[in-house]
């Protein structure tokens, strides 16, 4: 669009990136005729290759390469074991497909505020637990961790299990470890927008062997194959049993193969450009979003203003100079969307219309998050901390 302002850089992470690597690889797997993960006339195994390589980095014994984040989600409930109608608790801040992953399981969300950190607030989850709750999903928003410390201690004190949504974190720590090696299991999106891309994708993560065999098969129709070479698909002890597909191709495995070792530093950088802009506008007493670790973010830098409109002034006195910035899903909380309000579902999973979120959607509906580029300069970060300073004199100062 003409009148749209034109933006100093890129705010893509992965795509800002994107280049020859990603092309040889998927030259590679083209040439190769195989581009299913389990067999093939010439098979390159980049699936498997990408399911060590992304262990090694989420610090877990296991990863099951899959078709989305939501996959990921879905089948990590799956192998740990999700009965039916089983409750999970999901922050009110979230996408939808948290939800949908969870109804995807035949389980029954149930909705929690977050705190000023956009995560969910450790206390408020205790008040929530009833005998159907199964599990909890933290979602490590935006290359912020959710705060796992005392997230793990109420879900151990209750037998909870704890599965990371961390669809938006990939190559974002937490007192020291990866998201996806502190709970349960971890799930991760390769979708466009996230750290790394092949333009969709997923990974879950586990250290318990036997969730991994179950996890493993259900994305491969429950692990019934002895193939027609006479493989057996599927490790473990546990009978095979009616699964689903959500294999990755070598395609998308080996375009992610080329970004892997991408990810850490581009999270180590863009988490010092964003520790730059707060130390450089230090004196003027902003109300950043409170980050639960910021030694191993990844780079976010969302502030939250006194009201909608003075965040919505702020949105447009960036854009205006260039700065790619917007409020945090339109400043509306998950159980704003009106399937998830209404309940609908495909098949009747049912549960009452969600009360109002007010802290969630307050916090939400005043953010404001800085678009930040995996291919910025330093004078692109120069350029954020001006804009900022005049935005912020002129909006803030002025009210
Ligand atoms: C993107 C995303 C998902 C879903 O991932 P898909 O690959 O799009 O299915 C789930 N949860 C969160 C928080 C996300 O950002």
């Amino acid at each position: 669009m003409s009148d749209e302002p034109k933006m100093r850089y890129e705010p893509w992470r992965a795509l800002a990136l994107w280049g020859e690597e990603e092309e040889a690889a998927a030259v590679e797997v083209i040439r190769s005729r195989s581009l299913f993960r389990y067999y093939g006339p010439d098979l390159l195994h980049r699936t498997d290759a990408f399911e060590t390589a992304f262990s090694e980095m989420a610090g877990v014994p296991h990863t099951v390469a899959v078709t989305s984040g939501t996959a990921a989600l879905t089948s990590a409930m799956v192998g740990l074991g999700i009965p039916a109608q089983a409750e999970v608790i999901v922050p009110a801040v979230t996408f939808v497909g948290s939800v949908s992953a969870v109804v995807g399981a035949r389980g029954v969300p149930v909705f929690a505020e977050v705190d000023d950190s956009l995560t969910l607030d450790p206390a408020r989850i205790e008040e929530l637990i009833t005998e159907r709750t199964w599990g909890v999903m933290p979602v490590h928003l935006n290359n912020v961790a959710a705060d796992m410390g005392p997230i793990t201690e109420v879900a151990r004190r209750h037998g909870l299990r704890v599965i990371e949504d961390a669809a938006q974190a990939a190559g974002v720590s937490y007192g020291g470890r990866p998201v996806g090696s502190l709970g349960d299991a971890g799930a991760f999106s390769f979708q466009l927008d996230k750290n790394i891309t092949a333009g969709e994708g997923g990974a879950v993560t586990v250290t318990d062997a036997d969730v991994y065999d179950r996890v493993a098969r259900y994305q491969d129709q429950g692990g019934q194959f002895t193939t027609s070479k006479g493989m057996t698909r599927g490790a473990g002890d546990t009978p095979p049993f009616i699964g689903a597909n959500q294999r990755m191709t070598e395609l998308t495995a080996a375009i992610l193969c080329a970004q892997l070792p991408r990810l850490v530093p581009m999270c180590r950088r863009l988490r010092d450009v964003a520790r730059h802009v707060r130390s450089e506008t230090a004196d003027l007493s902003v109300h950043w979003r409170r980050l639960p670790d910021e030694e191993g973010s990844g780079g976010d830098l969302t502030l939250f203003l006194d009201s909608r409109l003075q965040a919505r002034a702020f949105v447009t006195g960036l854009n205006d100079a260039g700065i790619p910035a917007h409020t945090m899903y339109q400043g509306q909380p998950v159980t704003a969307n009106r399937a998830v309000r209404e309940g609908r579902t495909p098949w009747g999973v049912e549960w009452d219309r969600p009360p109002r979120y007010r802290t969630s959607e307050g916090l939400l509906g005043r953010s404001v998050t800085i678009g930040l580029g995996a291919a910025m300069t330093e004078e692109d970060v120069d350029a954020v901390v001006t804009a900022f300073r005049k935005t912020y004199e002129g909006i803030v100062r002025a009210d």
